[in-house]
């Protein structure tokens, strides 16, 4: 019984899952938690062999090489902009990720910032509960229905939103860095002449070093005072210090922000504005869409260690 148990694979926990998806995890595999002080602070980290990361986390390059024997780093999210993927590829470690089950419910995160910021639901909601409502009116808001659209980066994600929009008698336009031949919307040469075009722009290009400020202060302000941007994909799309200039200055309208740079400790200088909604980096916090994403983590560490074809590799390993 001992003699099993000490064979079993040992799995690293980066970052936490949810208990539906550890309790089937400890019946196959030693979880061992990455203590605060890192992989220096762990007894020993030979026979590692996989992690489980978020999508926030990631893995980079010190903690790849903190681990002599890891084969598998298994995201817990769609976006692995956080893995250092060179690394993992000179040591021939395996990367994968969860796509698709969590689209629609990003899509819809992306639509319902978009709906709560050029309704005003927020203020709406806080000038219901301050009892104010028989003294005090909201000004009348702009619509969502019948805009045009600009989506930045036409993924699953992009896609996704756009077929939302499209409900909402919008005009769809796009901007993607690969041609979308079979995309029926309007494509546009450039993020900014997008935003030029759009009413309100949306960001869902994945995130990442060459995706850094795509967004810029030149995109921002050809978005132009009645614009709105809402950003779903990562904070570091968005040119985040023009973004809080734009919002200051009322030279955008307004922004709704799933993601922002340095969560959850951001940028201080949203708390005071009155033209922003604010999310927590919620997109795909849904029980249906957390439990689909465990599914996945555990599909890949399944077939990884049973030597299998991995169901959604990013990188293949060796
Ligand atoms: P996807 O299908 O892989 O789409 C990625 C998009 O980014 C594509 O349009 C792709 O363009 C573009 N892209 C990738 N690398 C690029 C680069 N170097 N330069 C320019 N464009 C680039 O991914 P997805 O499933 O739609 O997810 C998109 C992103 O959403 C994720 O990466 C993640 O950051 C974010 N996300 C956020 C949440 C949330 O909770 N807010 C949840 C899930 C995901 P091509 O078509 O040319 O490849």
């Amino acid at each position: 019984m001992s003699r099993a148990l000490a064979a079993r694979p040992k799995v690293l926990m980066v970052s936490p899952m949810p208990e539906w998806d550890l309790a089937p995890m400890r019946e196959a595999y030693d979880l061992v938690e990455l203590p605060a002080g890192g992989p220096d602070d762990l007894p020993t980290t030979a026979d590692i062999t996989a992690l489980v990361t978020s999508g926030g986390r990631g893995a980079d390059a010190a903690l790849i090489a903190a681990l002599p024997d890891l084969r598998l780093i298994a995201v817990y999210g769609v976006g692995y902009d956080k893995v250092n993927l060179d690394a993992a590829s000179r040591r021939n470690v395996a990367v994968t990720n969860t796509p698709d089950v969590l689209t629609a419910d990003v899509a819809d995160m992306a639509l319902a910032l978009a709906l709560a910021l050029a309704r005003r639901i927020v203020d709406g909601d806080a000038l219901v509960r301050s009892g104010t409502w028989p003294e005090q009116a909201l000004p009348l808001t702009g619509s969502v229905s019948g805009r045009r659209v600009g989506i930045v980066g036409l993924g699953r994600i992009g896609e996704a939103i756009g077929r939302r929009f499209a409900g909402f008698d919008t005009e769809i336009g796009y901007w993607n860095r690969s041609p979308k031949p079979l995309s029926s919307w309007r494509a546009f040469p450039t993020p900014t002449s997008l935003a030029a075009w759009a009413d309100i722009l949306i960001v869902a290009v994945a995130g990442g070093d060459d995706t850094a400020g795509l967004v810029s202060a030149e995109t921002i302000a050809a978005l132009g005072r009645n614009g709105l941007l809402i950003n779903i994909s990562r904070g570091t799309t968005v040119d985040e210090e023009a973004l809080i200039i734009a919002l200051e200055s009322e030279a955008i309208a307004g922004a709704g922000l799933d993601v922002f740079l340095n969560e959850p400790a951001i940028d201080e200088r949203f708390f005071g504005l009155g033209n922003v909604v604010l999310s927590p980096h919620r997109g795909s916090a849904t029980v249906a869409t957390r439990r689909a994403m465990g599914a996945v983590v555990r599909a890949n560490l399944a077939a990884h260690f049973a030597g299998e074809v991995l169901p959604t590799a990013v990188l293949q390993g060796r």
